[in-house]
């Protein structure tokens, strides 16, 4: 799929009518939601989110899901992601998110915080092996203050990046959701170490509106040794 499956031009322009016992907020998420384009398509095409649309034109421009491959894919409700890995070509999935997940065939799913100490131990086990491919949508829920939001959300991508330096071949590779804001330098720095190639990118389904981006990062080098653990040591945990 390209990214002209969703022409802009067929936006739809659906007026919400009453709307009395709406917070101004619930209004304006959902007459987004209600006329954006991709929410349409992802319900036509059966895909679980929009978010489904952001791997699509990641994986067209970057190639990152190889047939065979084997996918971690963190922060993965309700499942979009998934759903593309599988179909994709990936070998096995195993998603991971706080919320539950419909199951879906191909992929294995872990309910739980991708914080929780025991849970790298889980993971690592459950994939019995190397991955191919780390992703990190993981978003927490925001708060409305940017600078909170933005050290949450690098906090997030650090710990995936951290548990991908681990867990990857050979030739792997990484995507981690970002804010634009500063502080994922340090997020880019380690990945320039550890990757041939490292991009920015935002991918056409990610909102105009919105600072989040996603860094790719193709061709690990390789572990260092075991558990390196290089931007949790940054971190002090
Ligand atoms: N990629 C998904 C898809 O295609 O459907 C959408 C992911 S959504 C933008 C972000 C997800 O990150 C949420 O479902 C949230 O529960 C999850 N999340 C946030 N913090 C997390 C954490 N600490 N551990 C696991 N999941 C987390």
């Amino acid at each position: 799929m390209s990214r002209s499956v969703i022409p802009p031009s067929r936006a739809l322009s659906v007026p919400l009518k009453t709307a009395k016992s709406r917070s101004a907020a619930s209004q304006r998420w959902l007459s987004r939601q209600l006329n954006d384009p991709y929410v349409t398509a992802a319900r036509q095409q059966g895909w679980r989110s929009r978010a489904a649309f952001k791997l699509i034109e990641l994986d067209d421009r970057f190639h990152l899901i190889r047939p065979g491959a084997r996918v971690l894919d963190l922060g993965a409700a309700p499942g979009g992601w998934t759903q593309v890995a599988v179909k994709r070509g990936a070998l096995s999935v195993l998603a991971v998110d706080l919320l539950p997940i419909d199951p879906i065939a191909g992929a294995t799913y872990i309910q739980g915080d991708f914080a929780d100490p025991d849970m790298l131990a889980r993971l690592t086990a459950e994939l019995g092996g190397h991955a191919d491919l780390v992703l990190s949508d993981m978003a927490p829920n925001t708060t409305g203050h940017a600078a909170t939001d933005h050290i949450r959300i690098v906090a997030l991508a650090e710990m995936a990046l951290d548990f991908a330096l681990r867990i990857l071949a050979p030739g792997g590779g990484f995507v981690a959701k970002v804010f634009q804001g500063g502080s994922e330098r340090t997020v880019l720095d380690i990945l320039k170490r550890h990757f041939s190639v490292v991009r920015h990118a935002k991918p056409p389904a990610s909102r105009k509106q919105s600072s989040e981006l996603y860094v790719v990062a193709l061709g690990f080098k390789g572990s260092s040794g075991p558990l390196s653990g290089e931007a949790g040591r940054r971190r002090g945990i």
